[in-house]
């Protein structure tokens, strides 16, 4: 689906974005920042001229059988998340499904990963259990058809579905992200996208190497691959 980009929208939240989210990591450290950007991330969303038009509600769930990418900060916040809300039984069913789901995943490269149909481990009973904490890609929803949704989760392999979406909520989460990342980058925080299980999956294998390899600015996840997503508004990292 072809869309026109809102200039004045788009650079207003990247200038926006990046003054605030730069701010809020030199002073609240990376994790806080990360948790006001998510708030603001979902306010911009639902302020969006076309969020009326959304087909994304509680009950589907196409999209949680998608691979998808998180950051290692996202990771570790949802994995504080988990061990402060979740019961005991819960959490060994979460471990047990990112141990089978990266297992399953590991060995394919990129383009089989992208094919495959998995149960995301945090969707129980047809809902999201780690929604206030879920990744920015969770975030960035903007279907306004589930037919096209429910095609891409049926025909896996099919690469010319072109689902329709909401143009201003698909920019404003764009840009919003491409605002933090810059800023993450710029402050000197791991930035790259890992697929989301085999990072949860190595996060829950060395929790605190992790977290300290994240605090010192190294790269947390030293046995998986990570990759830079290329900004989607802007064309170069902001001075
Ligand atoms: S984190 Fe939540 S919204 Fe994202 S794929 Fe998993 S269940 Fe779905």
């Amino acid at each position: 689906m072809e869309f026109e980009i809102d200039e004045p929208l788009v650079q207003g939240i990247i200038s926006d974005e990046y003054a605030r989210a730069r701010a809020d990591i030199e002073r609240l450290g990376p994790l806080s920042a990360l948790a006001a950007s998510q708030r603001c991330h979902d306010e911009r969303l639902a302020g969006a001229a076309d969020a009326g038009t959304l087909a994304c509600k509680v009950g589907c769930f196409w999209c949680c059988y998608f691979t998808i990418d998180a950051r290692a900060g996202e990771v570790l916040r949802i994995l504080d998340f988990v061990a402060q809300n979740f019961s005991a039984a819960e959490q060994r069913r979460v471990r047990e499904e990112i141990a089978a789901n990266s297992a399953a995943l590991s060995a394919l490269d990129d383009s089989q990963r992208t094919r495959q149909n998995l149960k995301c481990p945090f969707l129980a009973q047809g809902a999201c259990t780690i929604y206030e904490v879920r990744p920015q890609t969770c975030r960035n929803y903007h279907a306004t058809n589930v037919a096209g949704c429910q095609q891409s989760f049926e025909e896996p392999d099919n690469e010319d579905i072109d689902p329709e979406f909401a143009p201003q909520v698909y920019q404003s989460g764009a840009a919003h992200v491409d605002a933090f990342t810059a800023a993450m980058r710029r402050t000197g925080y791991d930035s790259q996208a890992y697929e989301f299980n085999t990072a949860l999956a190595a996060a829950l294998a060395q929790p605190a190497a992790t977290r300290a390899r994240f605090d010192a600015k190294l790269r947390p996840f030293p046995t998986i691959e990570g990759f830079d997503v290329p900004y989607e508004f802007m064309d170069e990292d902001p001075g």
